[in-house]
This record gives C-alpha cells, sequence and structure tokens, in this order.
C-alpha cells in the first residue's frame, strides 16, 4: 500500500517517493548537551514510527540522523553561546566527553522505547570537512558572503526563502537580529561558518578562519552525504519550521541548483502544565524518572501512540495511568489469544488488516492503527490467527506485543508458611520434620530447593 505523509511545505498529503529502490529518510537528530527528556523522546518515537510505517508497508530505507555536537547556539537563530562550549564550562569536561555521556543516554532510553536504530547516525563533528566543502559550493553558486565574523548565507538569493514557514522576508520576526553582525545583508540571513572568540574550545581551521559550523549546515551537508540530492522524507519537531528547516532548504537549494526533500514532516509537542515540555520551561521528565515512578517504558510508548504525531499530546500522569492499564489489558488478552484454539475466517483477519495498513498508510495514523488492534483483540473467539495478527501490527507498533508470557505464578502463602517452619526446623537440626515438610511441599506440586545459609528457593514443579 502506498503511504502518504502529510507535507508541511505544499499542505497535502503525499505519496512518498522512492531512489534507487529505497525510501531516503532524515530525521533532525538530539543536541547532545544535556539530559533527553520525554518531550524529546516523543520526537524521537515519531522518527521511529515513521519508518517503522514505510517498512511496514513493504518500502526499503535508508534513514539518517545526525547529532548536534557543535554549532546549536542557545537561541536557534545565531544568537547566545554554543550549548557545547556552555556544558563544557558547566561540568569541567571536554565537549567530546559531554557528547558522549548524553548521547549514550539519549542511544538508551531509544532502545528502552523500541526506537529502531537509523541506518546511520552521524555527529555533526565527524564531517567538518564536508561541510566545509559544502559551505565553499554555496559561496561559489553565489549564495553566500563573507563578514569579519563568518560566512553568511544570502537570504535574498534564494526566492522561496520563507515559504515553509509561512513567512516574507520583511518580517523582521524571524531569522536572526542584525545586530548580530552589522555586515549581515539581510536579517534573515543566517551563519554557515562561525569565525571562532578566543576562548570557544570546539575549533577547526578553515579557508575563512579558524571556527566551526553554523547549527543548519551540518543537516544538509550530512543528508547530501548519505542520501545524495533526493530526499524522500525529512521530518523533525514542529519549532525547526521557521529557521532550521527553512535554512535547510535554501542550503541544499543554494549547494545542488534544485529542491533536494520532497516531503517535509512535522510533529507538534508534548505539553506540560500548558505549556511545551522544556528545560527551560521548567517541568521535565526523563524515561527514568518515570522508570522510578513504576512505569514502564511501553506505557509511554503506548502512551505515544494514542495520539497523532500532527497534534499537540499533553502529558499527565492520569493519562499514563490510563496507558498503563491498557498496556496490562493488552498482555491479558494477547495471551488469551496466545493459546487460543478457534478458527477466524480468513475474510475478518484480511478486514482488520486492510483497516490497519490503511490508516498506516494515511499519514501515520497511531491512535487509529491502535484502535484496529483493540477491535481485533476484543473479538470474542480465543485464536492464534488474531495473535498472530496482532504480532504482524505490532511490527508497526513496536510494543514488544511478542515478548509477552504469562507471568511466572506467585507462590501460594501456604507453601510459604510451610517452607518457613522447614527453615526452623533445620536450623534446629531437626532432620526428619525437615523431610517431612519437604515431602509436603512436593506432594502440593512444588519444590524447594535449598540453599546456603539454610535459604532456600521455591519452585512449581
Ligand atoms: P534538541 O536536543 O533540543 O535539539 O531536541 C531534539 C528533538 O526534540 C528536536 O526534534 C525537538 O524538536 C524535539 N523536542 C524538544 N522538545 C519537545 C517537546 N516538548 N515535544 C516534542 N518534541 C520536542
Ligand atoms: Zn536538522
Amino acid at each position: 500500500m502506498e503511504l502518504k505523509i502529510y507535507n508541511s511545505l505544499s499542505k497535502k498529503k503525499e505519496p512518498i517517493k522512492v531512489y534507487n529502490n529505497k525510501v531516503t529518510y532524515y530525521f533532525c537528530g538530539p543536541t547532545v548537551y544535556w539530559f533527553q527528556h520525554i518531550g524529546n523522546m516523543r520526537a524521537f518515537f515519531v522518527m521511529d514510527s515513521v519508518r517503522r510505517a514505510v517498512k511496514y508497508l513493504g518500502y526499503e530505507i535508508n534513514h539518517v540522523m545526525n547529532i548536534t555536537d557543535v554549532g546549536h547556539l542557545t537561541s536557534d537563530a545565531d544568537e547566545g553561546a554554543d550549548k557545547m562550549d556552555v556544558a563544557s564550562k558547566r561540568e569541567n569536561k571536554s565537549p567530546e566527553e559531554i557528547a558522549k555521556f548524553y548521547w549514550d543516554l539519549c542511544f538508551k532510553d531509544m532502545k528502552a522505547l523500541n526506537i529502531e536504530t537509523p541506518e546511520h547516525i552521524c555527529p555533526a563533528t565527524s564531517v567538518i570537512d564536508e561541510i566545509i566543502e559544502f559551505v565553499q559550493k554555496i559561496l561559489d553558486n553565489g549564495f553566500g558572503y563573507i563578514t569579519k565574523n563568518g560566512v553568511y548565507f544570502d537570504t535574498s538569493k534564494y526566492l522561496n526563502y520563507g515559504k515553509l514557514g509561512g513567512m516574507n522576508q520583511q518580517d523582521k520576526k524571524f531569522g536572526a537580529r542584525i545586530s548580530v553582525d552589522d555586515e549581515k545583508r539581510n536579517p534573515a540571513d543566517f551563519v554557515l561558518w562561525v569565525i571562532a572568540k578566543d576562548n570557544h574550545i570546539q575549533k577547526w581551521p578553515s579557508p575563512w578562519g579558524v571556527g566551526y559550523p553554523g547549527w543548519h549546515i551540518e543537516c544538509s551537508t550530512i543528508g547530501n552525504k548519505f542520501l545524495g540530492e533526493h530526499i524522500s522524507l525529512h521530518g523533525g519537531g514542529v519549532e525547526h519550521k521557521t529557521v532550521h528547516h527553512e535554512n535547510e532548504i535554501a542550503q541544499n537549494f543554494a549547494c545542488t541548483g534544485h529542491e533536494v526533500v520532497d516531503i517535509w514532516f512535522h510533529l507538534e509537542h508534548l505539553m506540560f502544565n500548558g505549556g511545551k515540555m522544556s528545560k527551560s520551561s521548567g517541568g521535565i521528565y526523563t524515561l527514568n524518572n518515570l522508570i522510578e515512578k513504576g512505569y514502564s517504558p511501553m506505557d509511554l510508548r503506548l502512551f505515544y501512540l494514542s495520539a497523532h504525531y500532527s497534534k499537540p499530546q499533553n502529558f499527565t500522569f492520569e493519562a499514563l495511568d490510563n496507558a498503563r492499564d491498557s498496556y496490562s489489558n493488552l498482555k491479558k488478552l494477547i495471551l488469551k489469544h496466545k493459546n487460543g484454539k478457534n478458527k477466524i475466517d480468513e475474510k475478518v483477519i484480511n478486514d482488520y488488516k486492510e483497516k490497519f495498513d490503511k490508516f498506516v498508510a494515511d499519514d501515520v495514523n497511531t491512535p487509529l492503527a491502535l484502535s484496529v488492534l483493540w477491535d481485533a483483540l476484543k473479538n470474542n473467539l480465543d485464536s492464534a490467527d488474531i495473535y498472530n495478527l496482532a504480532i504482524e501490527f505490532d511490527k508497526f507498533l513496536g510494543l514488544d506485543l511478542d515478548k509477552i508470557e504469562e507471568e511466572k505464578s506467585e507462590i501460594p502463602t501456604e507453601i510459604i508458611e510451610i517452607a518457613e517452619i522447614r527453615k526452623q526446623a533445620r536450623i534446629n537440626k531437626d532432620y526428619s520434620k525437615s523431610d517431612e515438610l519437604r515431602d509436603k511441599i512436593t506432594s502440593l506440586g512444588y519444590t524447594i530447593l535449598d540453599k546456603p545459609k539454610n535459604e532456600y528457593e521455591i519452585i512449581k514443579k
């Protein structure tokens, strides 16, 4: 079935295109200067849902995610300090140590949430030479200029600049303020290469002076390196629409002479206490915070699945409790069907599958796809056919449904009481009583294994 995704640029759902039989897919990755909270994780969950939709519907994929480990300033629009530089000074560690520490944590959370690893993960600092080449091409093609502070992109040269964010060049609110560099030609012009101040830690030689790349150029360069000049799908958080992706589009055109990305898609934010969940606005939770409170990563994944990526999702503990209850119901239903002996009419199974696939193909509609899983699982007849269908759906949903197993049954208190009396008998060296009680436990269907220091383990036979 053909996958259609809502294109933020054309404002229409469009079928994805393939290049050399593959969907080429880019998603803007994390800036590794701090913990990634569950808002950030919603972004990577969406990245994963789209990836899974592509694969589930039978396409091959080549997927790249960058890691920003240099050049992302505290404001997206070329102002403030470099986030990595700030973190290095804050934690008294090298930028490499900071990047590794926070990337490892982020990756661990992604794994726990069943977010599949893209074919390529590329830190910006690993492609500095390619970035310099990319900037040079932009200059050679007449889209850039050099000032005392670095190299800038001349936004007036790219006629479609502002189209994605729906703004025009007169709008002084977008792009950096001219005060940052008085040699800038237009307010929206953005930096491609920054000449480093003396105390800046991360810097490399370049034809324009020792410095470091602007934030936006890494994504164009990394996309070009791993996916080439045609990118089927490019995604990221909705805040990237007006600056970061606008700038990527302009850079891509300036380098290649044509538009590079077919479909731009954007996810809305995870909200908390009336605003976007973010470090600066206070209340954030990490996956670990939730695990400490007794929630599992799959509870959170099920919570994420319940909202479409194009809508903001409100985080509350009540909603997470509901997701936890739902996951526990899901487990019960899965187990009910797993050993079910009934045969379900093939047409019924096909109907479920057709509906499910239609929702996946229609702009990756996770909540509606999920509703088909529930419908199927609520079928009155216990059947392995339904179980197998759910496992197939889980290739898209990623809820670990195939790992759900009967929980080990609790040992009844009666057995534990007998075992405790036996333990006392052993301490008193009353071995005939101890043997008698062991036989009793065995006759009730349990085995007792003796451990050092009179400890024991009870196993159901
Ligand atoms: P950053 O590490 O700040 O570059 O953010 C990584 C990703 O998380 C970006 O794609 C952001 O758009 C996304 N993001 C940040 N906050 C939220 C949020 N509250 N909800 C959803 N996505 C978010
Ligand atoms: Zn990006």
